[in-house]
């Protein structure tokens, strides 16, 4: 029997199946919220993958566009890592598609949350929530910056993330005083490492892409990036620390170019040195693509962009030690290869 219960929502991606492992590993009990109950097989096997041998997990059905299931989700938890948001590799036609889940979802989560007595919440934000701010290009981002949802040409994505955080920021200060849920976000960048199962995240989509020499050239794109091992072991750090409540907390370390990230795939799996694009596009050619490809218009807020993070709050506050961006490429590529996916 373990010691806390932790409801771990969206429990079928790819951060969430970390978490998961992580949570089994570190004692706790795991109770995990799916679109679908037949998804159960997968997530026990991804988490057997990361080593835990008896991957005991509840499972609970519930939509983030719904409130059916979200009470029973919560019942009898003293944390909640809610880490269920649409992420998908293709910018939608409607952004309320993102935008309503993610912001509508948090909420519903935690107002169950709260109504359950539960201690602590951790969301899963994103940098996209903090990159896009009125600051110059060249000084690196920290928690205390917000992303502008005017900005010109962001992402159906990025506004999701952003609007989510906030109404998530202001709904806790809503509920006080009178609750005693405290609540926190992580904030990471580019999550790879290894890819549990064939279920790909979209950061690990990117990693195919450039591995299977998809396109010819790079945008210049750059991106902070973090291990989801770290970012597993952050989010059950924040969940206790005493002093994570409150507070957002950014997870990465270093910002690589998409040409970076390909010439580490290229060196570690050297067979693909062929297909991997050297070439940056420039970026006038890239905005001139996205007028027909729908995918590249949700990178025109970042192309060219520095995209530097500091992280020093996360190492010095609650002691992360991250492993190295281009461990977290590399791990993520060979895993793709172990899956023979590339
Ligand atoms: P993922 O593998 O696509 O996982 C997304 C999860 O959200 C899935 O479990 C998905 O369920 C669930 N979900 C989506 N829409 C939902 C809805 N309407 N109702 C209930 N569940 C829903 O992506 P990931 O990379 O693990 O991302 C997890 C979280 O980390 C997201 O909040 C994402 O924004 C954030 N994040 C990711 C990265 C990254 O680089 N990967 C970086 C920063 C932040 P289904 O399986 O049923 O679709």
């Amino acid at each position: 029997m373990g010691k806390d219960r932790v409801l771990v929502t969206g429990a079928s991606g790819f951060i969430a199946k970390h978490c998961i492992a992580e949570l089994l590993q570190t004692g706790y009990t795991v109770r995990g919220t799916v679109r679908s109950l037949g998804r159960r097989d997968e997530i026990e096997q991804a988490v057997v993958s990361a080593g835990v041998a008896e991957p005991r997990i509840e499972l609970v059905e519930a939509d983030l566009a719904e409130d059916t299931g979200w009470s029973e989700a919560v019942a009898d938890c003293r944390y909640v890592l809610h880490i269920a948001s649409p992420f998908p590799a293709h910018e939608p036609r409607n952004p309320d598609d993102l935008i309503k889940p993610a912001r509508d979802g948090a909420l519903r989560v935690m107002k169950a949350a709260a109504n359950a007595g539960v201690e602590r919440m951790v969301q899963t934000s994103s940098i996209v929530a903090i990159m896009r701010c009125n600051k110059p290009d060249a000084v690196p981002r920290t928690e205390d910056d917000w992303t502008n949802i005017d900005t010109p040409e962001l992402s159906a994505y990025a506004r999701s993330k952003t609007i989510a955080e906030r109404a998530a920021w202001e709904a806790i200060e809503g509920l006080k005083p009178g609750s005693q849920l405290s609540f926190c976000t992580i904030n990471p960048g580019l999550v790879l490492g290894p890819a549990l199962d064939k279920q790909l995240s979209t950061s690990h989509v990117l990693i195919r892409m450039i591995g299977q020499g998809v396109y010819p050239a790079l945008p210049k794109l750059a991106f902070p990036v973090v291990d989801v091992r770290d970012v597993a072991r952050q989010h059950v750090s924040a969940m206790t620390h005493i002093n994570a409540g409150g507070e957002r907390w950014l997870s990465c370390n270093g910002t690589l170019s998409l040409r970076e990230i390909g010439q580490e795939i290229a060196a570690a799996l050297p067979d693909l040195k062929r297909r991997v694009p050297t070439i940056e596009l420039p970026s006038t050619l890239a905005r001139m693509a996205a007028f027909l490809d729908r995918d590249l218009k949700a990178i025109r807020a970042d192309l060219g962009k520095a995209n530097l993070c500091d992280n020093q709050k996360s190492v010095t506050q609650l002691g992360m030690e991250f492993r190295s961006s281009r461990e977290a490429v590399v791990s993520a590529a060979q895993s793709l290869r172990d899956l023979s996916i590339i």
